[in-house]
């Protein structure tokens, strides 16, 4: 799929070919994603837990309180692999062996470092807003003193990333064609519901209109 190198961590084994290592596979991938999965390892323990993203140029910026044990962890420069995955179908071969999925997944390991700088802070925040809400920084409320204190951002640089992509029908062994059973693919997506307001939205304000999910 790509011609860009993999580091000894990073080369997929199983299936190549549903490999890529280049920026452009991977931004594709990051930008669509709406949660990663941050894994690392505290006191022996591994932990894996969902958190919200932005892509800022070559890193993913993560925010969360100050007080949180993954980020001050992070912050003290503990390994990270941060995963996100896209789901794009249910893949139903004619064996049970051979059912699948498809979807789109970038793997990144590295370290973190937290953004300290006011200003990146402030704008890696709202690449965070954007990046699951496109436009709403602009309509809001921006963060005072206080809240900014409370929250720590942290930095996550792409530098050793890889993305797999599977794609396409079922792969069936050929002595299974025959099988009396329906085969093929359920796309998925997420899709945006008819926004529900709270009950203190004054007259006039307009909703969103899911453009991130259209
Ligand atoms: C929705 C979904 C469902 C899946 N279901 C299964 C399943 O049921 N069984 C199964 O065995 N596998 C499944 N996979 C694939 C799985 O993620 C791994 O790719 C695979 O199990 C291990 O590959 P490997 O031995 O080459 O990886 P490893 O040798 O363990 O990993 C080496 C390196 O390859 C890269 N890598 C591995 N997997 C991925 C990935 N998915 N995306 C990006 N980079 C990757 C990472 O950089 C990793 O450090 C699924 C993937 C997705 C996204």
């Amino acid at each position: 799929m790509s011609d860009a190198s993999p580091t000894p961590r990073t080369r997929v084994r199983r299936l190549p070919n549903r490999a890529a290592y280049d920026a452009a596979t991977t931004h594709v991938i990051l930008d669509e994603g709406l949660v990663c999965h941050i894994g690392f390892v505290h006191e022996g323990q591994p932990f894996v837990l969902p958190t919200t993203y932005a892509r800022v140029g070559d890193a993913l910026v993560v925010h969360g309180s100050a007080a949180s044990r993954m980020l001050r962890g992070l912050r003290d420069g503990i390994p990270v692999c941060v995963t996100v995955t896209l789901l794009d179908g249910l893949v139903l071969a004619r064996s049970a062996f051979h059912h699948s999925m498809n979807y789109r997944s970038v793997v990144i390991l590295g370290t973190a470092t937290e953004v300290t700088d006011a200003v990146e802070r402030l704008s890696a925040l709202e690449a965070i807003v954007e990046h699951v809400n496109p436009g709403r920084w602009a309509e809001v409320r921006p963060p005072n003193g206080r809240e900014l204190k409370a929250t720590m951002v942290l930095r996550v640089p792409l530098a050793e990333a890889s993305a797999k992509v599977r794609t396409g029908p079922p792969l069936d062994d050929a002595e299974d064609l025959g099988w009396p059973c329906w085969a093929g693919e359920v796309p998925l997506r997420v899709v945006a519901q008819p926004p529900v307001a709270d009950g203190a939205v004054p007259d006039g304000a307009v909703a969103p209109n899911g453009r991130r999910h259209a």
